[in-house]
């Protein structure tokens, strides 16, 4: 954490932000050696990211004994195509918690962490659907990290060609890669006359 190049930031907004934009984080932790490198969802509030799923998951329960964690969290914004291959780059923004998570136990902070993951992914669902049953919470685990030890590292702008290869007859740019949502697909046993709410129009992650 200590050898942060030139592109590193610590400062919360930075983390913050790019933590509320992306809904995947990549959770690292070793088990008898191994390492495990898992993809997930999470929710933040505040300074703690929370992450669930089931009680009989291997992460969670590994993670739920205290054991160093690594959480990272990556947005790809654009490809970065430079004049030589050397210079091609990606404009991400990019963050890493380095910590040790612990078990939700408390009913309220627990239904929180489930109604913070919802909205998560799409704010305004929660006050829609169903709510988790008393069953549904017992089989849910839920871990809050600390956000203590975290960076973010930022790569914005257009390639940086070497002087003599701006002459070449090459196209130069960023190909942006926005996450655009596509036409929503209705369920098959949507009811009748269900309309598609207001807070999925305008989708944007950003
Ligand atoms: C976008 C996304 C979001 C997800 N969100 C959640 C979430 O919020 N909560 C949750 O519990 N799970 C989530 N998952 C599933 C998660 O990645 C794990 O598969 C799941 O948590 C089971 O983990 P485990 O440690 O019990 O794996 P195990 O069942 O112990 O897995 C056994 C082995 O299968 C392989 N494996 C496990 N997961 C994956 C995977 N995703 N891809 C490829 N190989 C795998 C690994 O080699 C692992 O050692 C998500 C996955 C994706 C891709």
């Amino acid at each position: 954490m200590k050898r942060l190049p030139k592109r590193g930031a610590y400062d919360r907004e930075t983390v913050f932000k790019i933590l509320d934009e992306a809904f995947v984080c990549h959770v690292g932790f070793v088990v008898d050696g191994q390492p495990f490198v898992i993809p997930t969802n999470f929710g933040r509030s505040g300074e703690t990211l929370y992450l669930h799923g089931s009680a009989a998951s291997r992460m969670l329960r590994t993670l739920s004994e205290g054991v160093p964690v690594c959480v990272t969290v990556t947005l790809t914004d654009g490809l970065v195509l430079a004049r030589s291959a050397f210079h091609h780059s990606v404009n991400y923004r990019s963050v890493v918690a380095l910590g040790r998570a612990r078990l939700v136990e408390d009913p309220a902070e627990k239904m929180e962490a489930l109604r913070l993951f919802t909205e998560h992914i799409m704010k305004g669902r929660w006050d829609e659907i169903r709510w988790p049953s008393e069953q549904e919470l017992k089989g849910t685990t839920v871990l809050a990290l600390p956000l203590e030890e975290v960076s973010a590292k930022v790569r914005t702008g257009g390639p940086v060609d070497d002087e003599e290869d701006y002459a070449l007859p090459v196209w130069a740019g960023v190909l942006p890669l926005p996450v655009v949502a596509a036409e929503p697909i209705a369920d098959a046993r949507l009811r009748a006359g269900t309309e598609i709410p207001r807070y999925m129009r305008n989708y944007k992650r950003s």
